[in-house]
């Protein structure tokens, strides 16, 4: 008889009970307590389909375990040994071209009046020389122009343009033309187009705050927590901490700019990784609405990469902020920890990701000069260029770059369960970790798989205590869908 065998899956608990990730298809699944009891007897070794109602004839009757296995085979949770294992979705499949373009983030800049210790711009790992390479300093409107052009001809019915820097509000005129001229250019092309920016807040005055209220921008603001961890790496050119001008500017901002919510991003280093303890001065002393966190990308020689045991620090502090999520979102109460959002959004989506991030893809990044790049953090790269904004999108360097970036490509990832989400991860961090962007980062998978689980669970236990806080994804999803 030919043994059955189990497939690729992640087992995990939640709510009491067990469930399957399955890797194949990133679909999740319920188990009941016959359904678990066979996937861990074939788990342990495979069986004939006789050997699991033998093996479990004390605990159920063998038309429980029979019935079981049928929809066991069904979801191809478990299958015949030498039958061929089912395919990714997203296995050998590459997007279909053109892809529309959704999301343009525009450099207006790339000159900042911080210095960051840790910046990839300015630091020993940059990529583009700011300081003496090719690129203009500032973006001029006529640039910005272009690009608003390039983004309607690339874009479906809604376009997403990001004004970007250095620091963006150093450009503030050109943001604020290129905002007209795009509203304005968009109503023609019947095309709707929403504007976001980032900034160090540094420069947030108010007639700039009014400007980004009035205008609904989304605003995410960069800034690492209190004062001595603000003050540790973000600092101005001579060295002074900028905590005390960032505070006051960022109040005003959430006091006066209702229209949209407001959030922070903390670059995380070995020496800031007080992440509870960032969260509750940003939300609660400072007032905003999400609080992200990114561990800073680095090449592992600086003192402030985060090494091993700062990964398994920054997982049991991820892991203690996501469970307070859970517990209050559980009772229909806001938490503001984007990170466990967006990733219980992917898991309810069931994204399988053949590509780490958008970059190259649906989100293009547009330097000073106009050229087009895999994203931000590339743009002026004369390595990563995907065309310019006046001749447009250079469609045999992107499909070169998506067939070389494919997941199918990253055998380190190809026995990993967590690839469906991570697919890799960042081609900025690869690129400054391993000199390549196809290079997955291996130098965090403990972490990646430690947090996926945790947001696996977190899952399972919402979709028992609260399954309407993970059906509103559906509803965006149909409102986003209903637009296009
Ligand atoms: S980089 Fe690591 S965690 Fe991510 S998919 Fe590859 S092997 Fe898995
Ligand atoms: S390559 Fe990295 S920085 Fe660029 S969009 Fe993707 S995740 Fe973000």
């Amino acid at each position: 008889m030919i043994a059955l065998t189990a497939r690729e899956f992640h087992l995990f608990q939640a709510a009491g009970r067990d469930f399957l990730y399955l890797v194949p298809s990133a679909a999740i699944f319920a188990l009941d307590a016959p359904s678990a009891a066979v996937i861990r007897t074939i788990s342990e070794r495979k069986r004939a389909e006789e050997a699991v109602v033998a093996a479990l004839a004390d605990r159920f009757d063998a038309a429980t375990i029979r019935a079981a296995i049928r929809e066991l085979l069904d979801v191809r949770a478990i299958g015949h040994e030498h039958e061929p294992a089912p395919e990714a979705r997203t296995s050998r499949l590459l997007p279909m071209m053109p892809f529309p373009l959704s999301t343009m983030v525009l450099n207006v800049t790339n000159q900042c009046n911080l210095a960051c210790t840790y910046c990839y711009e300015y630091g020993e790992d940059k990529i583009v020389d700011t300081e003496h390479g090719r690129q203009s300093k500032f973006m001029s409107e006529r640039t910005a122009h272009e690009s608003v052009e390039f983004l309607l001809r690339e874009s479906g019915r809604i376009a997403h343009l990001t004004f970007f820097g250095g620091e963006t509000l150093l450009n503030f005129s050109v943001l604020k033309s290129t905002m007209a001229y795009a509203r304005r250019r968009a109503a023609e092309e019947g095309k709707e187009i929403d504007f976001s920016l980032t900034t160090n807040a540094t420069l947030l005055k108010p007639e700039i705050i009014d400007f980004l209220a009035e205008n609904h921008v989304g605003v995410t603001v960069s800034i690492d927590g209190p004062r001595e961890l603000q003050n540790k790496f973000r600092v101005f050119h001579n060295g002074a901490g900028s905590y005390d001008i960032v505070a006051p500017r960022i109040k005003e901002l959430l006091r006066v700019h209702r229209t949209r919510p407001i959030g922070a991003r903390v670059t995380l280093t070995s020496e800031t990784l007080d992440i509870r303890r960032i969260y509750r001065h940003l939300t609660e002393e400072i007032g905003f609405w999400e609080v992200g966190f990114a561990p800073v990308t680095t090449s592992s020689n600086q003192p402030y990469a985060i090494g091993e045991h700062g990964f398994e620090r920054l997982l049991d502090q991820f892991r203690a902020l996501a469970y307070e999520f859970l517990e209050q979102v559980a009772v229909n109460r806001h938490h503001g920890f984007s990170n466990v959002k967006d990733t219980l959004e992917e898991i309810h989506k069931g994204v399988s990701k053949a590509y780490p991030c958008g970059a190259g893809l649906g989100l293009l990044g547009v330097s000073t000069d106009g050229d087009v790049a895999l994203c931000h953090r590339f743009a002026g790269s004369d390595a990563h260029r995907l065309g310019d904004v006046r001749s447009g999108i250079d469609r045999a360097a992107q499909a070169a770059f998506l067939e070389r970036h494919h997941i199918d490509e990253k055998t380190d990832c190809s026995r990993c369960w967590a690839r469906p989400l991570c697919s890799g991860g960042c081609y900025h961090e690869a690129h400054v970790r391993y000199g390549a962007t196809t290079r997955p980062n291996l130098h965090y998978c403990e972490w990646i798989r430690g947090w996926t689980d945790t947001c696996l669970r977190i899952y399972g236990e919402l979709s028992e205590r609260n399954p309407q806080f993970l059906e509103r994804f559906d509803r965006d999803e149909a409102k986003a869908e209903a637009v296009l």
